[in-house]
């Protein structure tokens, strides 16, 4: 499978052309040049990138199919999802998310494993929690829980991660039943094909493009 941060990085690439690149596509040398996905990458959308470490070293497939959970159900909301991962080293670290993505809302997402469970004062049993633009998902508790509500672990992941990105668009009290804000997250009967239907309501959709606004870049 494609590696997700290097489409992403192609993609930022792309955003910061200047927007004739994109747009005008009249001169032979432009068009020469310029594959489809400038095109698209020009069109106007709500997009947000989340930045994420993998500390749990959860597996690229997992990963990649717990992402495409998360950025299905945010797509249903209107808002474009890019994850683009992040060096665990300091070392590795590279370009910024802001020197990639200029003007481009981000959010930072850590995936943590047990063994980093105790830097944090959380109540048990708690799947993850976000503050300001920063996620934290606790990636056992949410292993375990997969194996209890038989949904897998990249279902039960990919909806915790759009859970705790919703707090950062929606606020921290935004908690709402039949949603994918719900507070029952966790909740142990929950069969695969209920998880799968948590989403964004109407409201919460409308509340969260307000957040992210239409990119300007490229248009
Ligand atoms: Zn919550």
């Amino acid at each position: 499978m494609a590696n997700t941060a290097s489409k992403l990085f192609v993609a930022g690439l792309m955003a910061v052309l200047p927007a004739s690149a994109g747009n005008g596509n009249h001169g032979q040398a432009a068009q020469a040049n310029a594959p489809e996905v400038v095109v698209g990458a020009a069109e106007p959308e709500r997009r947000l990138i989340v930045a994420f470490h993998n500390y749990a070293g959860v597996s690229r497939e997992t990963l990649e199919r717990a992402e495409s959970e998360a950025t299905r159900i945010f797509d249903k909301a209107g808002v474009k999802v890019e994850w683009l991962e992040r060096a665990v080293s300091p070392e590795a670290a590279g370009p910024s998310v802001d020197e990639l993505f200029p003007g481009v809302p981000v959010c930072f997402l850590r995936l943590l494993p047990d063994s980093m469970l105790n830097k944090f004062q959380r109540p048990a049993g708690e799947l993850g929690f976000a503050t300001g633009t920063s996620i934290y998902v606790f990636v056992g508790r949410a292993q375990r829980l997969s194996v209890v509500v038989t949904a897998g672990i990249p279902t039960v992941l990919g909806h915790i991660m759009a859970h705790e990105i919703g707090h950062v668009l929606l606020g921290e009290n935004s908690h709402a039943p039949g949603t994918i804000m719900t507070s029952q997250l966790c909740e142990e009967q929950r069969q695969r094909a209920a998880w799968v239907r948590l989403e964004f309501s109407k409201a919460q959709a409308e509340k969260m493009q307000r957040h992210v606004p239409i990119a300007s870049i490229g248009n």
